[in-house]
């Protein structure tokens, strides 16, 4: 038995593998303004792949539990240059879950992964696809190329966060990359062996290794509606993100507990030092306080941080599944239909 897992087999060359062709994962909560549009362009887009490439085409949306009814209008688009497939999820599990059933239902070789808002344009796609097939990359990420239009504040915590999670790894997660992807068959296949629960798709498609590289892009406003990421819900995704990833912020408690400790035995010592040489007595209240609520509030936090890491290992021991499927149809661009 071997520990390690050898996915090579799956693609000697890109230009072989690419006969197996390309499946596009896009997720979709509340997409239904604009679901009738981004099919239209994804057709367009396999139309092109086709006739440039000649690497044949699926997509496969996941409905990740929608409150209105993109469902409805997924199941009634037409197979038309590319397959369809329309994965309905129980509820509404948050896009990772959903990024996942579309990586275990895909059925060609390659990934991609696009967003259903009309953000990620299909536009860009043929060039990802080249730098699989042309130059034989595995993994091509997107990044985009400017934060101008974000806020200041939001800036500094995108790049406190991704500080943390890089500090001390091995292999950094590039910082603005963005979910929307392109996967060649070995490095899907090695996204597909990690058995976690807790799933942090930059991060991990990052960790597998393999021949990556970086492409900026300008991401077009939403087509329609808000984003469903939030402040707060954006707050708890890199919580996640962290805990899931890295155990730098437990390097940081311990470190800080150092610290602490050391300035701690320091300030004793000269306290000692200047009742033995003065005599006179320390006068003590503020400082009592404020060495009281320091070290305890430091202690909270640190008790926070690693109950978020054993609030993972719990949730990886349950093993519960990361999504259910209530539906999934079908549609073959030979015209072949089946639902289940
Ligand atoms: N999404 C999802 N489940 C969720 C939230 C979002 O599948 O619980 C999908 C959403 O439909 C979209 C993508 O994830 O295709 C990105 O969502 P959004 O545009 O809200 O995020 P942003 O672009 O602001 O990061
Ligand atoms: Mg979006």
């Amino acid at each position: 038995m071997t520990l390690g897992s050898d996915v090579s087999r799956l693609t000697t060359t890109a230009a072989s593998a690419a006969a197996k062709g390309l499946s596009i994962v896009v997720p979709l909560y509340n997409e239904a303004a604009g679901l009738a549009l981004l099919h239209e362009r994804l057709i367009g887009l396999a139309r092109t792949l086709k006739a440039r490439y000649g690497l044949a085409c699926e997509v496969v949306y996941v409905d990740d539990g929608s409150a209105d009814n993109t469902l409805v209008i997924a199941r009634t688009l037409a197979a038309d240059a590319l397959d369809v497939q329309v994965v309905s999820l129980s509820r509404n599990f948050g896009k990772e879950a959903a990024l996942m059933a579309g990586l275990d239902h895909a059925r060609l070789g390659a990934i991609l992964f696009m967003d259903g808002d009309g953000q990620h344009p299909p536009d860009m796609v043929e060039k990802l696809v080249s730098h699989w097939v042309d130059d034989g990359y595995d993994v091509v990420y997107t990044a985009k190329a400017h934060r101008d239009n974000e806020s200041f504040l939001r800036r500094q915590a995108v790049h406190g966060f991704y500080a943390l999670i890089n500090w001390g790894a091995r292999q950094k997660i590039p910082e603005d990359a963005g979910d929307f992807r392109l996967l060649s068959p070995r490095a899907a296949a090695a996204l597909r062996q990690l058995p976690e629960r807790n799933r942090f798709f930059k991060g991990l498609s990052n960790w597998i290794g393999f021949r990556q590289i970086r492409v900026d892009y300008e991401p077009a406003p939403r087509a329609h509606g808000v984003t469903t990421f939030s402040p707060g819900r954006l707050i708890g995704l890199s919580i996640e993100g962290l805990t899931s990833f890295s155990v730098a912020p437990l390097r940081f408690a311990s470190l800080l507990g150092v610290l602490l400790a050391l300035t701690a035995f320091i300030f004793g010592l000269t306290i000692l030092w200047e009742v033995w040489t003065t005599g006179k007595q320390v006068p003590g209240y503020p400082s009592l306080m404020i060495g009281l609520m320091t070290i305890g509030g430091v202690q909270l936090i640190m008790i926070g941080i690693v109950g978020e890491y054993i609030g993972k290992i719990l949730s990886e021991l349950k093993a519960r599944p990361i999504y259910f499927v209530a539906e999934h149809s079908e549609k073959r661009a030979d015209g072949e239909t089946t639902a289940s």
